[in-house]
Parts: C-alpha cells; structure tokens; sequence
C-alpha cells in the first residue's frame, strides 16, 4: 500500500492523550481540579522535563531556542525541507484549566505518537512545538516567545522583562535550564498547526464538534483618564459639579452602545476601572479606566475607536470634565492561511465530523506565527465555553477528534506544499 493511501487510515489514540492531559495536569494541579503552572516556575520545568522524555521515547530529536521554547523533531525522507509543524503552550493563568494551551501540545504529541507508532514516513520532518510564556500572566506580554520567534520582539527586550516581584525573565529561564543554543525565530518551517479550545460558546451552542479557524479579530486597548474635581458632596450644587465618574458612567455606556450597533461580531469592554479619591462623600475628581475593542474587521476597529472618541468627548463637555485616551494595543485582525484552511476543512468532511469556520476571540500563538508561515488553527468545543478557570473542561472524543483533524491537516500538508 502506498504511504498516501495508508494515511487514511492513520488515526489518533483517543485513550492515550486523554491520559497524557490527566498526566501532566498533575504538574501544578490545584484542589479545585485546575491547574496553576505559571511560565518558568518549578512546575513549568516539572512539565518540559516529562515533554522532553515522552517525545524522545517516541523517537523524536528534542532542543530548545534562547526563548526556551521546546522543539520534538520527527525526521522526515527529505530532511533539507523546513519541518511541517504543530504546537502550542503548557503555561497556565494561575487559576487555569487542564486544556487551554496542553491539548494543542499534547494532540501534536498524539500525532507523532500515531506516526511513530505505524513508522509512516512522512516527506517534510514533523516538528511539535511548545511556546513559552502563552499566558503572559507573570511576564507580560502575552504570546511573548512565539512573538520573538515570529520578530514581533526582540530577544533582548523579553530577557529584561520581569514579574511582579522584580525578578527578570532571563534569569529565570537559566534557573530553569532551558536558554538554548539556536537564537529564536532562526529555525525555518514550512507551515504551522495549531489545536485549541475554543474558549468561547460558539461550537457547544451550535452543536459542531470542530471549528475551522480562519482568522483572529483585531483588537485594539486604550488607557482613559477622565480629569473633573474633588469637591465637597453636600456643599457642591449639581450645576457646579465637574464629576469625573458621572461622565464616565457615560462612556462606559457608550462602550457597549458602539459594539453593539456594529454587531454582531464586535465587541466592547471596560473591565478595569479606578475612581478618586474613592470616597462617599466627595465627589470623584478622576477616573481611570480601559477600554477594549475588537472585530473580525480592521475597519470596524477604526470606525468603532473613531465613533468612541467623539462620544466620549462630547460626555466630557457635557459633564464639564476632560478625557485623555491613550492607545496601548493595536493587534490587526490575523487572516490564516487559506490553502492550510482547506486542509483543516477537507480532513474535517473526510472525517464526517461537523464543524463550522469560525474567527477566534482571544489571541494565540498561531496569530505571530501567520507572519512566518501558513498557517491555521483547529478548535474543539469546552464546556460553557468557561476558561482561563479551573473547572475548564471538554470531552474526551472532542479532544481525539480535535488531533484525528490535526494529523490530517499535517499529512496533508505533507504531501502538497513544497511540491518540485
Ligand atoms: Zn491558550
């Protein structure tokens, strides 16, 4: 039989990842039954060490780069072209879940291990990546070492990040042992896959076991100060006031009112807020909030930030107070790659498992791969949508299937790109 028709039958074993993600959810695993592993804590370590191990003894070359992001290498027929990879992240939030990030990292495992275990022989090397620092909980940012890896950072700029205790990125990553040798991003690859949760309702409302990622919504942050005055709150008439939190009582109204009139994909959120001096009987002289807006369309992103700010000026005047808005993030909306969607689509149908295309909410580590590299993401459904919380959670056949799409997408991407 021909490798291209022995692929079909390939498939993940369900019983093995599902005992892999119970494995590893024991390296920081908290009473609620969640996980807290933050990036290169001792638990972190615990868990790249049995990463290390479990992908060697499936005959796999292992390294990691200067961002200690781990690499699984399975060698391929033709080992000059740049590996076909998959991946994700084993860092939590500090109150996380056993799926968010693991099961794109683990279902790359269940690929290899299914590759390993038929001795398929693939063209292209098959690489499983696990990024460091997804979560970008203890070191901010978010998605940091994917991000160097894609140039979206430099090397330099992450290592001097610290956590809140002061201590530095770079130090932390030598105490854990993993500063590799090869400089991050210099580490060619021919295309990129990545499994997750959803992480929000869309699938488990609509009944579809896979969404078919074809991108990730723009988002943009903002800092608001809305500047009034302190005053007396039993000697101050109304008519005299300059009431910092009045006004933004407004504004955060008018958050909603714009993502709502550019429904129903956008969205909009003020989720932080401080008022000054805080205090019952004076009338607050300052505020300060955030404001976070998103949709699938870069456009709308601007006419939404364009809208927002002649509204929250006109509060301003209204209420006799000034607002100063400062962008902080400016993440465009990320399009994957269409030929790599195909290939999740089509494994998708060959499989018969029902799926809808989708655009992600949250931001993932494929978002800066898509700068090097084609690339597309699968999600599988959690339950109530609920993540970032310890009682995430998701079927056992949802997470086989999620890896079958995965190994799918990879064989097929084997055999179509870098075609001579
Ligand atoms: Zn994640």
């Amino acid at each position: 039989m021909s490798d291209l028709a022995k692929n079909s039958n390939l498939h993940i074993d369900g019983a093995a990842l599902w005992a892999d993600l119970m494995e590893t959810a024991q390296f920081g695993g908290t009473e609620k039954g969640g996980v807290r592993r933050l990036t290169l804590t001792k638990e972190d370590k615990l868990v790249r060490d049995w990463f290390m191990r479990t992908c060697q003894s499936l005959g796999c070359e292992v390294s990691y780069d200067s961002m200690g992001n781990l690499f699984a290498r399975r060698p391929g027929q033709d080992n000059n072209l740049p590996p076909i990879t998959m991946g994700s992240h084993l860092d939590t939030q500090p109150t996380g879940g056993k799926f968010d990030g693991i099961l794109g990292v683990l279902g790359g495992l269940a690929v290899l291990r299914t590759l390993h275990q038929s001795g398929y022989a693939t063209r292209h090397p098959i690489e499983l990546i696990s990024w460091t620092n997804e979560e970008g909980s203890r070191f901010s940012p978010p998605m940091m070492c994917s991000g160097v890896f894609a140039g979206i950072f430099t090397e330099a700029e992450v290592l001097e990040k610290r956590d809140r205790a002061g201590i530095r990125f770079g130090d932390e990553l030598d105490a854990i042992g993993y500063r590799g040798e090869e400089v991050c991003g210099q580490h060619p690859i021919s295309a990129y896959f990545e499994l997750h949760i959803e992480q929000g309702p869309i699938l488990e409302a609509e009944d579809k076991t896979i969404g078919i990622v074809t991108g990730i919504q723009g988002a943009r942050w903002y800092e608001v100060t809305v500047r009034g005055k302190d005053a007396h709150a039993g000697s101050t008439p109304m008519t005299l006031r300059h009431d910092a939190l009045v006004a933004t009582a407004g504004m955060i109204e008018a958050v909603s009112k714009v993502a709502k009139a550019h429904g129903p994909s956008a969205v909009g959120t003020v989720g932080l807020i401080e008022n000054r001096p805080n205090s019952s009987n004076v009338v607050p002289g300052e505020v300060f909030f955030t404001v976070d807006i998103r949709d699938p369309d870069d456009a709308v992103v601007l006419r939404m930030e364009k809208e927002l700010k002649t509204l929250m000026e006109k509060i301003a005047l209204d209420n006799q107070v000034t607002v100063e808005i400062v962008q902080i993030w400016d993440a465009p909306a990320v399009h994957f790659d269409p030929a790599c969607i195909g290939m999740v689509e089509q494994t998708t149908q060959e499989k018969g498992y029902s799926a809808r295309r989708i655009v992600s909410g949250p931001g993932h580590d494929a978002g800066y791969l898509a700068h090097v590299a084609p690339t597309a993401m699968i999600f599988v459904p959690c339950k109530d949508g609920l993540s970032h919380n310890e009682e995430e959670s998701i079927l056992e056949g949802d997470a086989e299937k999620g890896a079958n799409v995965l190994l799918g997408a990879i064989l097929k991407a084997d055999t179509e790109l870098n075609l001579k």
